[in-house]
């Protein structure tokens, strides 16, 4: 099994926000895993089999228990869309650096801090991160992705001496939910973004200092069930929904006279 990183990308939104939360999953046993952590491993490694056949690179083609039709054809759509991003990065580059399921290191920004880029495109001007999601619960913005920013940041440290990157195209592919979400930052406004908010977040977070701040990101977090801070907030929204609902009925039944 691979190297955990305590401020992981994956869960960067949930320590940017909630700063104390990854000290404090660490005394929760770890996860065991799930058979949707496994299909969406599946289908990384098809994908990565898929793109690199077409790339003319040496694959062999990965067997899983979760081969079925679905996963075909995401796969397919995936790499339909990453070789667009490749084309498109040739319009400003003859010879672009195509780089598929890349370790890239951030840990200039977070204390150990590293990850898997699906697909990394490096071209004059842009550099192009894109991201596969195989999951079919929510669709995931690329607008602000504290995960890929720490991606592009991992790759500009290996890439930005050699090529003149101006800026970063961030890309989130979810085939099941048909969902394609797309941005762009400069490299200016990326590192602005880490001096001043990703490094002193990140310092707190792995000092296990900070505030408890809940919201959509306790969704994974080891601690919900045992956290007051999402217990009370729980609770308020409750509170409220409960409050505007009573007021609302006998609002609705005057509407009705
Ligand atoms: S459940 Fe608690 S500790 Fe975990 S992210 Fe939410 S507020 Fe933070």
């Amino acid at each position: 099994m691979g190297r955990h990183a305590l401020l992981s990308a994956s869960s960067s939104r949930r320590w940017l926000n909630c700063t104390p939360s990854a000290r404090l999953e660490q005394q929760f046993p770890a996860d065991e895993g799930s058979i949707y952590a496994e299909e969406g491993t599946a289908a990384h490694a098809l994908a990565e089999h898929k793109l690199k056949r077409l790339l003319k690179k040496r694959s062999r083609r990965p067997v899983s228990d979760y081969d079925c039709d679905e996963m075909e054809d995401c796969t397919d759509e995936y790499v339909s869309f990453a070789m667009e991003q490749i084309e498109k990065a040739k319009q400003s580059c003859k010879d672009p650096v195509i780089l598929i399921e890349q370790h890239l290191d951030f840990s200039r920004y977070v204390p150990e801090g590293f990850g898997t880029g699906d697909l990394v495109i490096v071209a004059d001007v842009t550099l192009f991160i894109i991201d596969l999601k195989y999951g079919k619960g929510i669709a995931v913005e690329a607008e602000e992705n504290p995960q890929m920013m720490l991606y592009a940041l991992g790759a500009l440290e290996l890439f930005d001496a050699i090529y003149d990157i101006e800026r970063v195209s961030l890309a989130i592919h979810q085939p099941r939910l048909e969902s394609v979400s797309t941005w762009e930052i400069t490299v200016a406004g990326l590192r602005k973004w880490a001096e001043e908010y990703l490094i002193p977040r990140a310092a707190l977070a792995n000092k296990g200092q900070g505030e408890f701040v809940s919201g959509s990101w306790c969704r994974f977090c080891k601690v919900r069930n045992q956290c007051r801070v999402r217990a009370e907030r729980a609770s308020w929204n409750w509170r409220k929904w409960n409050f505007a609902s009573r007021l609302c009925y006998p609002m609705k039944k005057l509407q009705r006279y």
